[in-house]
């Protein structure tokens, strides 16, 4: 099974797929977690990904292409795969649908979350992620037991960089005007199912779960 989470910055795309890999077993492919790991790192990849991510763009479509590429030839995808952030360009998803050929493979379903920007906004700008295993909470929405403690591993809670306001303001033109023309593309071949994400985290997780129950073998 091979699903991919389509939706705004803040739609709760990181926030469903915690959830799901697990309840689903699925290996969990997220970009954004991928290329913050290669920053901090600080490789090559890193030092170059870091220069767009600051500036709330997108990092080269050949860059992640290739990372998502060589990431679903990995065991863990074998049986199936959330794909989180990825991809978010025409060209991207080109080049996915032209991978999975070669590996005999394709696309189960888009999901994609629909949230209003001005929601979007609040939980971006609230929002705090774990250093050590990169779970996602908010200030109010979905706040840790302890303040800035992990609920999971223990790890120090931090705001990303480009949750700022002037950042969350760009990624969310970049996502009008790159990321949207996906809907229409997936949508040609029927493969998208849309979900209000406007609500309670559990009751969405709960629709995107019977989308997946339709999917497994
Ligand atoms: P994405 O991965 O799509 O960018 P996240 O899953 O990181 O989004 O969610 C963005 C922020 O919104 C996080 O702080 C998260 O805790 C919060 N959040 C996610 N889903 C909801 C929801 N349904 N209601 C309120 N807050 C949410
Ligand atoms: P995310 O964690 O999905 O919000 O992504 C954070 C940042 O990583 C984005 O603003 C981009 O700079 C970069 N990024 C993540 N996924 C992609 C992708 N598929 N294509 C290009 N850039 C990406």
């Amino acid at each position: 099974m091979l699903i991919i989470l389509l939706g705004p910055p803040g739609a709760g795309k990181g926030t469903q797929a915690e959830r799901l890999v697990k309840k689903f077993n699925l290996a969990y492919i997220a970009t954004g977690d991928i290329l913050r790991a290669a920053v901090k790192s600080g490789s090559p990849l890193g030092q170059e990904a870091r220069i767009y991510m600051e500036k709330g763009q997108l990092v080269p479509d050949e860059v992640v292409v290739g990372i998502v590429s060589e990431r679903l030839t990995a065991s863990d995808c074998r049986d199936g795969a959330i794909l989180d952030g990825f991809p978010r360009t025409v060209a991207q998803a080109q080049a996915l649908d032209e991978v999975l050929r070669e590996m005999g493979r394709q696309i189960d379903r888009v999901v994609y979350i629909a949230v209003d920007e001005e929601e979007l906004i609040t939980r971006l700008t609230g929002r705090r992620v774990c250093r050590e295993c990169a779970a996602t909470y908010h200030i109010k929405f979905n706040a840790p037991r302890v303040r800035n403690v992990c609920d999971q591993c223990g790890g120090e809670l931090y705001q990303r960089e480009d949750d700022s306001l002037s950042t969350v303001q760009e990624r969310l033109v970049v996502y009008r005007e790159q990321t949207t023309p996906l809907i229409d593309y997936y949508g040609r071949s029927d493969l998208v199912t849309e979900i209000d994400g406007n609500g309670d985290i559990e009751q969405i997780f709960s629709e995107i779960s019977s989308v997946f129950e339709v999917e497994s073998p």
